[in-house]
């Protein structure tokens, strides 16, 4: 018995100002930084052309992936809106009282997107959706490469900041504990640098926790929500659960967004072992 979801009320004029909220504040934030660090920093660090060049590549590269994972994840839906659910085997099925349906195992409802998502892990503030079987790889890249650019950046925000930061027997330590204050005493340039390259020390550190583990649940084979109850039985060893978030083509999805990695399941059948090639 094949069971259509019918359509289900989403809320949708409040998710689109998120969006629009979230996408201003990512396309305000990501050129600022941007402008500061290869148009402030790089040439003050950098003298020589070629690596110069090399930089701007490496940063291109970043920021493709950065926007482009972020926009894939926005947009790529892991609801069960629209999909066919087979419930011949419901023995592990699950009833959600809202959405007024069985659901998958795996599948948990969102109170914030109002709907069931295949496989969810969480709902994701930044991506303004739920993370779930088809968007998480791009969750992941998205943290990864945000973690990767604040620590190259940091590198050189560092040199940067060697060249106008005089120690001052310890007291510019109170200048980075304190960034905001520092910039209303003294509203300098200098003072905005500092803003910016402490805000760029707490997202490495955020983005770096964030990266590591959620590499850690792929590994096991875990959602969140299955980590924290300690539950591993969908665990497959290491290279079969990278597909299951990654696809067949995991070795590459880091690359590029745009690379096509078809996902070897439909997040709602979960015993079939025969599926991975
Ligand atoms: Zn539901
Ligand atoms: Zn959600």
């Amino acid at each position: 018995m094949l069971i259509q979801l019918a359509s289900i009320t989403n809320k949708p004029l409040k998710r689109v100002l998120e969006h629009i909220v979230y996408l201003l504040l990512i396309f305000v934030l990501i050129p600022v930084f941007v402008y500061f660090e290869l148009c402030i920093v790089l040439p003050a660090v950098e003298k020589d052309n070629s690596k110069h060049v090399i930089n701007l590549c490496i940063a291109f590269f970043l920021l493709l992936n950065i926007v482009g994972n972020m926009l894939y994840g926005m947009l790529t839906d892991s609801s069960i809106q629209g999909k066919m659910l087979d419930s011949q085997q419901t023995s592990d099925w699950t009833l959600c009282a809202v959405c007024e349906c069985l659901r998958p195992p795996r599948a948990w409802h969102c109170n914030i997107c109002n709907i069931c998502i295949l496989k969810r892990d969480h709902h994701c503030t930044f991506l303004t959706s739920c993370v779930g079987y088809y968007n998480y790889r791009y969750f992941i890249l998205l943290t990864l490469h945000i973690f990767i650019a604040m620590v190259y950046a940091f590198y050189y925000n560092l040199k940067f900041l060697a060249t106008f930061i005089s120690w001052n027997h310890g007291l510019a330590i109170i200048r980075f504990i304190f960034p905001l204050a520092n910039f209303v005493v003294d509203a300098s340039y200098e003072s905005l640098y500092i803003f910016i390259v402490v805000i760029n020390f707490i997202v490495a550190l955020f983005t770096g926790f964030l990266s590591y583990y959620h590499f850690s649940n792929v590994f096991k084979g875990q959602t969140t929500p299955e980590r924290k109850h300690n539950e591993s039985k969908y665990n497959k060893g290491w290279r079969r659960n990278l597909i299951e978030v990654f696809g067949v083509r995991w070795h590459l999805t880091w690359i590029l967004p745009f690379i096509q990695s078809p996902l070897p399941g439909n997040g709602i059948q979960w015993h079939d072992e025969d599926k991975y090639k």
